[in-house]
């Protein structure tokens, strides 16, 4: 009996290796994931469950039978990777979809693990600002060192192209710029600066700029007007033309307009900024002298217009705002014309309007979650929280409020979107946590609007500007969706109506997930959701 019990046991054995297959180790930006079920490695290939797509961040759209890349014409092969089922569950060939994207893989065998790589494709240098482009999106954390004057970004995920970058020449407050690889998993660029430079500050992205504006302290001064000594030669350029402000122009249609003459191609960099409501336009140019003006005029939707010098050569000019707008900038032949108007469903009264109140994930969907011990805290329980809250407020308030779920239970995105469409709601507002791949190393609100739709963008600066007077936590701005994924995200980009997405806070850091967790907290930032889509309709 036992004879025939081992040999029994060996072709049980025999018959579940037979595939070949051993579970593997995933490794994004430098850091494993914990995936269930696994990954799989044939010895050649990684075979991930098409399940876990999402957690790559990179846009893609899931079929049947093959998962198609999006940024590639769906005519060519290249875009499409075929799904093989291994053990059951339909699966990807990550190796082979990685080299697709533009990024490649490295396998390892004792740790069993395979780490997906993307390639720096491109750092260029202008006066404030670097832009890097890297091939598939990486986690990038910027910080400033002393003695000398140094800001290091660390761009975790990515690799060093085989071929050598041009490296970017040294421009305004850059004295010199090295790239390295730091470890395996990690390019570190080192800016060598004139003075203290740059806000420290992280993302999660495959094209981003980082800001490096000195210390005020340490700014340049602007350029005399008049050479200091009568010049012994010709002066060899004429002294600069100041940049001229125009006044705030309305037209019939409402839209308020301010003309900047820059050159053609000058493309002004704008922020958007909230407490206070504001918009900041850096141009080229020169000012002599600040300039403040105070616009009575509420039709103008400026409170002040003020401008000041911010370095050699550029000009901030700050509108703060009476209200939220709908903004467009757009570049000409004569200039740059900055487009302001009442946002979309906006004007008459909060009580009038159809609100569909989304909380994120749900049922078998727990979105992010993070685990204490025994404790679970899971995203969709958070955002159902406050949800209800926004919800209660605002029937209270006489608005007519759906909420896309009231309970714990699983719900497609493109029926959250369908519901909200058929009723034709006047906003979408959906309710999420954020996470990401380093626990405690992002904190703060973000608030996502689709591609560039002004509407959504001013729905969203109106409600972090109150959520930030609030929360304790740092505004990550209002920021478009497609920074995400090239196809911005599915809730947002199938709304009809203007529509945001409020990453309330970090369930994966310490200090927001001690707020997140707590009920008076949810209490509050339900409060200032309200008030802020308050202020948005019935302006200020
Ligand atoms: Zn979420």
């Amino acid at each position: 009996m036992r004879g025939i019990a081992v040999v029994w046991l060996a072709a049980l054995l025999s018959i579940a290796w037979a595939d070949g297959l051993r579970e593997a180790t995933l490794i994004l930006r430098g850091e494993p994931l914990s995936l269930s079920p696994p990954p799989l490695w044939d010895g050649r290939e990684l075979w991930l469950p098409v399940s876990h797509l999402e957690r790559l961040g990179v846009p893609l759209e899931v079929g049947a039978s093959s998962v198609r890349i999006p940024h590639i014409p769906s005519d060519q092969p290249a875009a499409h990777v075929p799904v093989e089922p291994k053990r059951g569950a339909p699966c990807i060939p990550v190796r082979d979809l990685v080299r697709r994207l533009g990024g490649f893989t490295r396998w390892d065998e004792a740790s069993s693990s395979l780490s997906i790589l993307a390639r720096l494709q491109q750092a260029h240098l202008e006066v404030n600002t670097l832009h890097l482009k890297t091939s598939l999106p990486v986690a990038w954390r910027a910080f400033a060192l002393e003695n000398p004057s140094r800001l290091v970004i660390d761009l975790a995920g990515c690799a060093l192209p085989d071929v050598p970058l041009p490296l970017p020449e040294s421009s305004g407050a850059v004295k010199a710029v090295r790239i390295a690889q730091f470890d395996p998993h990690t390019v570190r660029l080192v800016l060598e600066m004139d003075a203290p430079a740059a806000t420290p500050t992280q993302g999660l992205d495959s094209e981003w700029q980082v800001a490096l504006t000195a210390a005020p302290a340490s700014l340049p001064e602007p350029p005399a007007e008049t050479p200091q000594s009568p010049p012994a030669e010709p002066a060899p350029e004429a002294p600069p033309t100041p940049l001229e402000i125009p006044p705030l122009q309305r037209d019939s249609s409402g839209v308020v307009r301010l003309t900047l003459p820059l050159p053609e191609g000058a493309r002004p960099r704008v922020l958007f900024l909230e407490d206070p409501l504001r918009i900041a336009i850096d141009v080229p140019g020169y000012l002599p002298e600040p300039v403040e003006r105070a616009i009575d005029d509420p039709s103008l939707f400026v409170r002040t217009l003020r401008a000041a010098p911010l370095d050699v050569g550029m000009v901030r000019i700050v509108l703060e705002l009476a209200r939220s707008v709908g903004a467009q900038v757009l570049s000409g032949k004569t200039g740059v014309t900055l487009n302001l108007r009442a946002p979309r469903n906006t004007g008459g009264k909060l009580r009038d309007k159809i609100i569909v109140i989304d909380p994120g994930h749900g049922g078998a969907q727990a979105g992010a979650r993070w685990r204490e011990g025994k404790t679970v805290i899971e995203e969709k329980t958070i955002a159902l929280a406050i949800a209800l809250h926004v919800a209660e407020l605002l029937s209270r308030e006489g608005a007519k409020v759906i909420l896309t779920r009231a309970e714990d239970k699983t719900l497609g995105l493109y029926e959250r979107t369908a519901l909200a469409n058929s009723a034709n709601a006047h906003f979408f507002l959906s309710i999420h946590c954020d996470s990401n791949p380093r626990p405690n190393s992002a904190s703060g609100t973000t608030i996502y609007y689709h591609k560039d739709d002004a509407d959504s963008r001013a729905l969203g600066q109106a409600l972090l500007n109150e959520i930030v007077k609030v929360s304790g936590l740092p505004s990550r701005g209002v920021r478009s969706d497609s920074v995400l994924y090239q196809t911005g995200l599915a809730v947002l980009r199938t709304s009809q109506m203007p529509a945001v997405l409020i990453e309330v806070g970090y369930l994966n850091h310490s200090f927001d997930r001690a707020k997140l967790v707590n009920p008076d907290f949810q209490k509050r930032i339900a409060e200032a959701i309200v008030r802020g889509l308050k202020a948005h309709v019935e302006g200020r």
